[in-house]
Formats: structure tokens, C-alpha cells, sequence
């Protein structure tokens, strides 16, 4: 027969049957059984028993409650949902068994301890409806309560969804795991707005296969909760309609089937974070640039591509942002470049007017360093969690968004009609009218609060006196008993004449007059012996316990009136959360306008040209990246043009010339130009284009069972199947992973088809080892041949850096293994076979005449049909 205990915690473990259950037991959360061993593994615990019934000893490990914020977060980051139950009766005050219950489930996606999160970065929560040609996706980052819905379309959809989940690289994913079953019954015009008449939306097939993301927990959820019902919560709110008024039904149907499940599962595993989720905003997958997981790794965005550090990345010589809005968002910027016009002038009028005006970006800057997460914590506020200091940080961030609203205010304002300066003007100004310092809320948080408010609540002392009249007059009521305390110790040494007794106090016994060994006789006939200690004796008297008694009631008093204060701070934060939250999203805008300025002075960038023409011309262009990590050498700047008339640039060099930079310094710039910064060139005119597109190097993807030349073919398959003439392409070396002439057929095949088939003349950069390529400049009027520079002295071998036209005539290759320490025998060898095969080679030279005759009879063969 199981113990109450016993019997209470099964029921709690099979409500959350896949979770790892934390029992809290006083001052301990406790595991059990097979979760137990789990933990003991996971985190090194001490695994022992606990006796619940006759002969029956179950597995038992457990944390602190103090530290169980560590430990959750290490289960968590391990791939675990943990699953809180708490204490939710007074043990004292209940009889019997304490009441418990499980208070909310933690997963990657629904962490919200700032301990446990990264404060540049979201933590969003994804959730996915996949159709055949068409799939939902919704997302959410419960920390901050932001909510997106995305439709997104695609032959067949997958690679989309994939880019899309790349973009927002939620933590955790949910998706549908049972087949056909899922409803999108609703009452909606199929491609009206919502509310109209009822419709039964058809329920196709849903694709299942769990996607592959990487550094996320994909989540199957029963597929009945991919449901308009469940979304029903965002279509009840009015918000909710407005955002999606206007849209035809269809673009966002899937959509809201995906939200459905993520207010389902939110719903399960922390019901308070529901009331935090803002209006959901309809992501215009059509603004923004996709760019496919390989080139957001080639072009190391966000993070490295070998160790995946932030360092090294582009967002790390970019981010010199001061707020974690900033932070965020410039992230996201980064992940989402624009594709329309209007929007990027605008930041980029922005950003001039910040890095024309020092003192005003020096303001601004000053202003934004000690705004701290206003997001988060508004979000803990409105979920009741937040402490007594961080409602401090969160008045004083509302404080000085008054002093960054001066700043901005002394921008300057609009110049005459079609300047620049009305653009800055509108943007800085903007920002400005956004800003809402909640001035009533701030001085209600700091009129309560005490200057340096305690981060836990539990223990009171957090209202300043003389802001409550009643928790004024618990202290009144109290005050003589804590005199008559605080002299006791005085006046009893005086009465009894025992030097050594000291008034001691513990959270179990309470008060009490201790007294050593050498005391004990004068101990006078009042004192009633209360617990013998290690030194001496315990005491009370009749007149402590009363006073004793006294204090506890008043303590407890102010306690619970001082909650009550919390509380209703908490409200008034919640009931301003939409202000405030617009006003933190005003300031991540200014934080990375100020940021991009503050790059664009240091690292010496300039404001490109944008417009919608057809044209790349960069000069003196850099590698935003290498430049900043070389500290010995100095960066050789170059220049790139890529127009109608040279679409395709044919780049040959040896290897470590510098080919490979100077592929991703082309792609960069074009890429910093349409998120609205600056660039490092001393001048560039970038025509907008509409995808970037890179194919570099030569990456095993063993895990997913695929050779390096078969991910090189398939990510070439899938950029000439999606590429258009708006597109710039980077290609570093095709054809490596299999023989000679396999690769250099196949590089060249797709050269011509880039050259040849209008539909995918995108401009092209193509780095190559194969020489015998550069013929195709003779042949194809859009094709133009490039080299690295190189200087050779006798032996000696100089890289310039430099891209000069023409192409290169030697590989170079015996030189760069010299460099790399080889053994002078493999060298000499080397250099001796060398001279061997260059004396017949005639594989060049035929390959260059078979060129030259293959193209006579293609152009034969069009003259013919035509
Ligand atoms: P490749 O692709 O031709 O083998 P990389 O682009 O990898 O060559 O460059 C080789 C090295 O040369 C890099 O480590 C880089 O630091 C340096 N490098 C490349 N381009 C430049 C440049 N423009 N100025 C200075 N150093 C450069």
C-alpha cells in the first residue's frame, strides 16, 4: 500500500507522464524513480532511496529549492521537460498532507527564468502545419510576448519551411503527429476575413516528417490541437482580427491551425504566459530576403561556422548595441534582410543623422546604457513574477527613457521636402513619438519601493516607510516590542549579572536568551529552560514569548500588505504593458540605428547607394570580418562591379590568394546594404536584389548521411532551380568531390546554363581551381575572367590581395604546402614532378580546343533550328 505521499505524487507524474516531475518536499525538489536516474546522470546527483511502503525502496535524487534554477536550466539545455510541482498549502497551517500542484512545465521554448536566458537573443517557440504546397508556421518568445504568424508557399514547401525555421531558429518546435485528424473548422469566408460565414476549411494531408533544425527540440503534439478552436483565442481578441483584416483567408488559415497548437501547448505547460503574447503580427515573408540555412552559415551571420561561437561572426563586429532590445533586434535584422526600397532609405537616413551628429549620438547612447530588458520585464510583471527589484530596474529604465526622449528631441527635425534630412527626421522623430516614459507608473514603483529593493519578496522590507499608512501602523504597533527586544540583551546581563548571555534567534525555536556553561547557576527563577545547545543552555521568559508572539503577528501583517503593494505595482505595470512594450520597441530601433553609426565611424564604412536597378559596383570593398580580426596585416580593399554587361565573374588564384574573402566581402556588403548599414568600401551602388545565394567550399553533412559532393549538387540544385536575374550568387568552387573531368564538365555546364538561360542569369561571382574555365570568357559576351594577384621573386611567392582582370596562369599550389611546413624531400619532389607534367601538358590545351569546338557547335545547332 503506497504512502499519501506516494499516491499523490503518481497522480502528479501521470498527468505529465513525458516530463521529469520535481517534487517539492521543504526545502528540496525531489525526484523519483526513473526520473531520478535521469537526473542523477544528467547532473551528477547522489542517487539514494526513499522507503514509501513495506520492502518497497524508490530511486530518489534531489536539488536545493535555492539553486533548482541551475539545475533546471542544465535538464532543460539537455533536451528534458521539467515539470514543477510545488506546495501549494502552508505545511504548518494544513493537517495532514500537504496539498501540491504541478504550477508549469519547462522546455527549451517556455523558459522564462532570466537566469536561464540569453538576453540578446529571443527563445522563440515555434509551432508548424505542413500541406503540400503550403504550410503555417507561429511563433512566440513567452519571455518578451511577442507572437508572429508567417504563411509560407513553396513546390514542394519543405525547403521553405526549412529557410523560415533557419530565420527565426526557435529553440523548440511542435508539430503534428497524428496523421490526418486536424480541424480547421471555423466560421470564415474562404478568402474573406474571418467572422462571415461558417466554412469547413477541407483538411488536407498533412506532412509529417519532423524537421531536421538544427539546435532545436522538434515536439510532436497531437494533432487535434492544430485547430482554428484553439487559435480561437487570438480571433476572439479584436486585436487579433485587425491584424489579419485585409488578408485573404487562405494566406493565413495554416497559420492560425499552427497558433492553435502553440496557445494549446502554452495552455499545458504555463497557463500564465497566455495573458502576456501581444497582437500577433502577420510576417511578410514577401519584404524581407530569404536566405537558405547553407548561406546564412557560409556567410557566418550569427555565429562561426566552425565552434558556432558569436565571435568571429558578423553580427559580433556589428553589435555594438547597449540594450538587449537592440540586441535582439539587430539580430533579427541580420537574419531578415529587406528587399523593398522605401523601408532601407529610411534606416539609412537614420543612421546618417547619427553618425553626422556626434553629440547627439553620444547622447543617445548615454541615455540607452542603463535601459535594461523593459520586454522582459513588463513580461514578469504581467505574470506575476516579477520581484521587487526588478520592478525597480523596471521604473528606473521608464526613467530614462525621458532622458533619451531629450536626446532625440534635438535631432534634427525635417529639412525641406525630398531631402534626406526629412527621411531622419521622420525616423528619429518616430521613435521618439513612441516613446511613452509611463511617467505614473515609474514614480508609483519608486514612491513605494525602497532605493535598493531585495530580489526576493518572501521576506518583506521592499515598501518604503511611510508610503502605507496601514504597514505604518503594523511597524507603530510593533515598535515597543523590537525596542524592548533589541535592549534585552543589555538589561538581562545587567539583572542577572551573566556576562557571556546573548539573545539568539532561529526560524524554528524562535527567541531565546542563551547561556553558557559558566552562567548556569545565576540563571534567575523566571527563565524556563527551552533546548540545551552545545555551550550551554536556552531560555525564555513569559514576557519574550509574549512580545515574541507579538512581532510574528506583525511581521506577518506587514508581510502580506507589503505583497499587496507588489501586487498592485505588478497590476499597474501590466495594465501599461502595451506602452510600455511599444516604447521597448521604439528604443531596440534607435539602439541599432546608434549602433550601425557608431560601426560605420569606427570601421570606417560609407552609406551605399540603393536603388532598384541591375547594377553591384563596390569600391575599395572590405571584408567587414577579416579586416577587424587581422591585426598584423592590413586589409587590401577591392573592387567589384557586376552590371548587364558583366554578369558573370570568373575568379581564378591559388589558394589562400584571398578568393575566398573576397566572395563573402561582395555577398556581406550587399547584404549590410539591405538591412539599412553602412558598408565597409569607400563607395558602393547596389542594386537591390531579391535572394543572396552562396555555394562555398566542401562540408561533409555526415550526420544526415550525405557526401560532400552530394550536399555541394544538391545545394547547386536547389540555387539554379530558385535563382533569378535579381540575384546575387556567390559560387566558391564546384566540382571537387569527384574526378577531374566529372567536376570541370559539371562547372562549366553550369556556368553556361547561368550565362545562357535568361530566367537565372543572376550575377555571379565563381571562384574556381579549374584554369580551363576562363576560355568561356571568349565565347559568352557576359562572362569575364578575374584573378588574385600574385608577385613571384625568384623563389619567393607574394600574395597582393589584389583582383586584377585577367586570369590566373599557375596554381601556386607546391608554394602554400611549402608554407605549411611540408617536408623539403615532398617539396623538391613535388616541384620536380611539377616541371615534369607542365613539359606535356597537353590536357589544358586540348581541353581549351574542345572548348573552343563545342561552342562552334552549339552555336551551329541554334542557327539551325531557328
Ligand atoms: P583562398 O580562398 O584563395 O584560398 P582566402 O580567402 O581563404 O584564400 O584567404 C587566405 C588568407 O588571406 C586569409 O586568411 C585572409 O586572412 C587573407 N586575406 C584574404 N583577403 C585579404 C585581403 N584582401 N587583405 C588582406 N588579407 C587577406
Amino acid at each position: 500500500m503506497n504512502t499519501p505521499v506516494r499516491q499523490q505524487y503518481l497522480r502528479l507524474k501521470a498527468e505529465y507522464p513525458d516530463a521529469l516531475l520535481l517534487f517539492r518536499l521543504g526545502d528540496f525538489y525531489e525526484l523519483f524513480d526513473a526520473d531520478a536516474v535521469v537526473a542523477s546522470r544528467d547532473l551528477g546527483l547522489t542517487l539514494t532511496g526513499r522507503q514509501f511502503s513495506k520492502g518497497e525502496r524508490s530511486p530518489m535524487a534531489g536539488v536545493p529549492f535555492q539553486h533548482a534554477e541551475t539545475y533546471i536550466g542544465r535538464l532543460v539545455e539537455r533536451g528534458h521537460r521539467v515539470a514543477i510541482a510545488e506546495q501549494v498549502s502552508v505545511p504548518h497551517a494544513s493537517k495532514g498532507l500537504v496539498e501540491r500542484k504541478i504550477t508549469r512545465v519547462i522546455t527549451p521554448g517556455t523558459v522564462r527564468e532570466p537566469g536561464l536566458l540569453q538576453s540578446g537573443c529571443n527563445n522563440f517557440l515555434a509551432s508548424i502545419l505542413v500541406q503540400p504546397g503550403a504550410a503555417g508556421l507561429a511563433y512566440v518568445d513567452v519571455s518578451t510576448g511577442e507572437f508572429y504568424m508567417q504563411h509560407v508557399v513553396g513546390e514542394p514547401v519543405e525547403p521553405a519551411v526549412l529557410r523560415e525555421l533557419a530565420r527565426v531558429s526557435p529553440v523548440e518546435c511542435l508539430w503534428p503527429h497524428e496523421g490526418l485528424q486536424f480541424s480547421l473548422r471555423t466560421h470564415g469566408d474562404a478568402d474573406g476575413e474571418p467572422g462571415a460565414a461558417p466554412v469547413d476549411f477541407e483538411p488536407g494531408p498533412v506532412i509529417q516528417a519532423p524537421f531536421s533544425v538544427p539546435n532545436c527540440v522538434m515536439t510532436p503534439v497531437a494533432a487535434h490541437h492544430f485547430s482554428l478552436e484553439a487559435a480561437s483565442a487570438v480571433l476572439e481578441s479584436q486585436a487579433g482580427i485587425d491584424s489579419l483584416r485585409g488578408k485573404p483567408y487562405s494566406q493565413f488559415v495554416l497559420a492560425l491551425g499552427a497558433a492553435g497548437a502553440l496557445l494549446a501547448y502554452l495552455r499545458h505547460t504555463q497557463p500564465a504566459s497566455i495573458t502576456i503574447l501581444r497582437t500577433p503580427v502577420l510576417y511578410q515573408g514577401e519584404d524581407h530576403m530569404t536566405l537558405d540555412a547553407p548561406t546564412r552559415r557560409n556567410l557566418e551571420l550569427t555565429q562561426t561556422m566552425r565552434g558556432g561561437a558569436p565571435s568571429g561572426s558578423l553580427l559580433a563586429v556589428l553589435d555594438h548595441t547597449r540594450t538587449p532590445m537592440g540586441g535582439r533586434l539587430l539580430r533579427r535584422w541580420l537574419n531578415a534582410p529587406l528587399v523593398m526600397l522605401a523601408p532601407l532609405l529610411r534606416r539609412q537616413a537614420a543612421v546618417e543623422a547619427l553618425v553626422a551628429d556626434t553629440v547627439l549620438r553620444l547622447k543617445i547612447a548615454d541615455a540607452l546604457a542603463g535601459i535594461g530588458d523593459i520586454d522582459r520585464l513588463v513580461c514578469r510583471a504581467q505574470q506575476g513574477t516579477a520581484n521587487p527589484r526588478e520592478l525597480m530596474a523596471l521604473a528606473r529604465a521608464l526613467n530614462r527613457l525621458q532622458r533619451l526622449g531629450a536626446a532625440l528631441g534635438s535631432a534634427p527635425g525635417a529639412g525641406p521636402e525630398g531631402s534626406l534630412l526629412v527621411a531622419s527626421g521622420d525616423t528619429l522623430a518616430a521613435i521618439n513619438g513612441a516613446l511613452d516614459p509611463c511617467a505614473e507608473v515609474a514614480s508609483a514603483i519608486t514612491d513605494a519601493l525602497v532605493d535598493d529593493p531585495p530580489a526576493a519578496s518572501s521576506d518583506g522590507g521592499f515598501v518604503r516607510a511611510g508610503y502605507s499608512a496601514s504597514i505604518d501602523e503594523v511597524d507603530a504597533g510593533s515598535k515597543e516590542a523590537r525596542e524592548w527586544l533589541a535592549g534585552l540583551e543589555a538589561s538581562e546581563r545587567l539583572r542577572t549579572g551573566i556576562k557571556t548571555l546573548k539573545v539568539v534567534y532561529s526560524r524554528v525555536f524562535g527567541y531565546a536568551l542563551e547561556v553558557g556553561k559558566s552562567g548556569l547557576a545565576r540563571v534567575p527563577d523566571d527563565y524556563v529552560r527551552k533546548q540545551t545547545v552545545a555551550g550551554g543552555e536556552r531560555y525564555v521568559t513569559p514576557e519574550l514569548k509574549q512580545r515574541e508572539a507579538l512581532l510574528l503577528r506583525s511581521q506577518e501583517q506587514r508581510l502580506r500588505l507589503e505583497l499587496e503593494v507588489l501586487e498592485d505595482l505588478r497590476q499597474r505595470v501590466a495594465m501599461a504593458a502595451d506602452r510600455m512594450l511599444r516604447s521597448a520597441d521604439a528604443v531596440g530601433q534607435v539602439d541599432v540605428y546608434t549602433s550601425f553609426a557608431v560601426v560605420a565611424l569606427e570601421q570606417n564604412y560609407r552609406r551605399p547607394v540603393l536603388d532598384t536597378g541591375d547594377e553591384i559596383a563596390i569600391t575599395g570593398g572590405r571584408h567587414p570580418v577579416v579586416e577587424v580580426s587581422q591585426r598584423d596585416t592590413s586589409f587590401v580593399p577591392n573592387d567589384t562591379l557586376l552590371d548587364a554587361r558583366c554578369r558573370l565573374a570568373v575568379l581564378t588564384g591559388p589558394n589562400m590568394a584571398g578568393k575566398s574573402t573576397y566572395l563573402r566581402q561582395v555577398a556581406l556588403i550587399v547584404l549590410l546594404a539591405q538591412v539599412g548599414s553602412f558598408v565597409p568600401a569607400e563607395g558602393a551602388h547596389i542594386g537591390l536584389v531579391d535572394r543572396i545565394f552562396t555555394r562555398v567550399g566542401a562540408q561533409d553533412d555526415l550526420a544526415a548521411g550525405q557526401s560532400t559532393f552530394m550536399v555541394e549538387m544538391s545545394e547547386m540544385s536547389a540555387i539554379l532551380a530558385d535563382c533569378t536575374p535579381r540575384s546575387l550568387l556567390i559560387i566558391d568552387e564546384i566540382g571537387r568531390g569527384t574526378s577531374t573531368k566529372d567536376g570541370l564538365a559539371l562547372a562549366q555546364a553550369v556556368l553556361e546554363y547561368l550565362h545562357d538561360s535568361p530566367g537565372h542569369r543572376a550575377k555571379t561571382i565563381f571562384a574556381t581551381h579549374f584554369h580551363e574555365l576562363t576560355v568561356l570568357a571568349e565565347q559568352r559576351p557576359h562572362i569575364e575572367n578575374f584573378r588574385m594577384e600574385v608577385l613571384e621573386e625568384g623563389d619567393r611567392v607574394v600574395f597582393l590581395r589584389r583582383v586584377a582582370p585577367g586570369s590566373a596562369d599557375k596554381a601556386y599550389g607546391i608554394h602554400v604546402a611549402e608554407l605549411a611546413g611540408l617536408p623539403d624531400t615532398v617539396i623538391g619532389r613535388a616541384r620536380a614532378l611539377l616541371r615534369q607534367y607542365e613539359g606535356s601538358n597537353v590536357d589544358v590545351k586540348t581541353t581549351r580546343r574542345r572548348l573552343k569546338e563545342a561552342a562552334v557547335d552549339v552555336q551551329l545547332s541554334l542557327f539551325c533550328e531557328s
